[in-house]
């Protein structure tokens, strides 16, 4: 029986290079835990049927000798990414029965590496949403506190991981929807430095704000995985070759920001803020240099946010129109079937950013609105190009709050924003960033999981990577 509560890519890696167990035992073992969780914590909206197939032509790539970190390495993947032949909706309506025709890079590059992809994990509908209760198809529960939302909106991911109904995961981060559900299930999740790992097949939400990253158990793993899918892609034109950015962090004693005027925001709970000031204390005690910065322009990610990403989701989601894609109402004429596919296909969430989007962009408005909040993103990205000369890392907690309840923030969208307080200035900003655990509160009997969040410089993954080790 191999024991999936303590397994790691690191460790699979060696026992499936050693012959201790297959890639196909690992595989099934996998599906037997799907087969007793799911039911419940509904991460997966499907379980692939040809896992088994994959994992056998993954031990045939080992028997070979072609192996690769991910050869054999069971992964679950969010359902806005695209596998050939297999459906892929979004956790929407509108895309039921929709048929991928061709493989994300990211999911390229797996495949060829010899990854095994368990299924397609649940979301919030088009990635909007932090608590994944806006998918068309169910909810998901969290692992640790099955009354409580995974966060979201790559919620399946983060569960599956956290349940051991995967070893690893991809979810994509928009303004936090790696980090904030990592952070609520007790995992790692990491979004990249914009451009550093390749977008081409994944729906886009706000393009110039969405990255791929991994779900996974320790830094360790989150790195493997983010070395197998980074790099520059002929696909997606806003890639960056990796070499072109100098590392800047080689050798020396790493200087952590805490921005302080940010942390002292309402609604912050005091027991976050407490483990918080834990966590610092022990990276202190392991030679790292705090100090108190300030960001003022920080504060106003989320309001930028809430303009930027609308006005991008309102062109991005245009091409659903009942005639290249998915559902199909016939209407009077065209526009009446664009209006009728539109209404149905879309939850209210999806709409409420489509009419925001749509109003901030529109004639007379743009200027007050959109281009103002370009403004402000300007603003906030020198902010921290200022103070990455003082610093290497901006460390936060991860969310102002453990897990919330399901059902507790649905009617009141204001709030469910502000579960991203913290992650969103990484997107607007285009920086690295990582959720690593810190420790629990105690809540109804249950540990509720924590996160903190360190956000590095442009590129400069590996300095996250090396505090994150030394956090977990
Ligand atoms: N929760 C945020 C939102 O609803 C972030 C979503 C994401 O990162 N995809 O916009």
């Amino acid at each position: 029986m191999i024991d999936l509560h303590n397994l790691t890519i690191v460790k699979a890696r060696k026992s499936l290079d050693s012959g201790e167990f297959t890639a196909v035992e690992l595989a099934q073992t996998y599906l037997d835990s799907i087969k007793e969780k799911n039911g419940e914590i509904f991460a997966y909206l499907e379980v692939f049927d040809d896992v088994l197939e994959q994992a056998k032509r993954a031990d045939e790539m080992i028997k070979s000798g072609k192996i690769r970190t991910m050869t054999g390495i069971p992964v679950a993947i969010k359902d806005n990414m695209l596998i050939e032949g297999k459906e892929s909706t979004s956790a929407s309506k509108i895309l039921k029965g929709h048929i991928g025709t061709y493989d994300a890079t990211v999911i390229a590059k797996l495949k060829s590496d010899g990854a095994v992809f368990l299924g397609r994990t649940n979301m919030d509908e088009f990635a909007m949403g932090s608590s994944t209760e806006t998918s068309a198809y169910g909810k998901t529960k969290n692992p640790r506190d099955t009354a409580r939302v995974p966060g979201g909106s790559s919620g399946g991911s983060a569960a599956a991981v956290a349940s051991d109904m995967a070893l690893a995961a991809l979810g994509s981060d928009t303004g936090g929807s790696i980090r904030q559900p990592a952070a609520f299930c007790g995992i790692v999740g990491m979004k990249p430095s914009y451009g550093a790992v390749s977008r081409f097949g994944l729906m886009a939400m706000a393009s110039s704000l969405d990255q791929i990253g991994p779900f996974t158990k320790t830094v360790e793993d989150a790195e493997l995985v983010f070395e197998a899918i980074r790099g520059c892609d002929p696909m997606d034109s806003t890639t960056i070759p990796e070499n072109i950015v100098p590392k800047i962090s080689a050798g020396k004693k790493i200087k952590i920001g805490i921005p302080r005027d940010f942390l002292s925001m309402k609604g912050l709970d005091p027991r976050v803020l407490e483990n918080f000031e834990e966590t610092i204390k022990k990276l202190e005690g392991k030679g790292y240099e705090i100090i108190d910065v300030s960001l003022p322009y920080m504060k106003y990610s989320l309001a930028t946010y809430y303009i930027i990403m609308p006005a991008e989701v309102s062109s991005n989601l245009a091409r659903f129109d009942g005639i290249r894609f998915g559902l199909s109402v016939q209407g009077s004429d065209v526009s009446d079937s664009y209006k009728k596919t539109r209404a149905q296909g879309f939850g209210e969430e999806v709409r409420r950013r489509i009419l925001l989007g749509a109003y901030v962009l529109s004639a007379g408005y743009a200027d007050a609105y959109y281009r103002n909040a370009l403004k402000a993103r300007k603003l906030i990205r020198k902010d921290f190009e200022r103070i990455f000369k003082e610093v290497d890392l901006i460390a936060t907690p991860t969310t102002p709050s453990p897990a919330f309840k399901l059902g507790e923030k649905m009617n009141d969208p204001l709030q469910m924003y502000l579960a991203d307080i913290f992650t969103v200035p990484a997107n607007m900003a285009e920086l690295p960033a990582i959720s690593v655990p810190c420790g629990t509160v105690n809540e109804e009997g249950k540990e509720l999981p924590l996160g903190l969040h360190l956000i590095a410089p442009y590129f400069d993954e590996d300095v996250m990577f090396k505090t994150g080790r030394d956090i977990s």
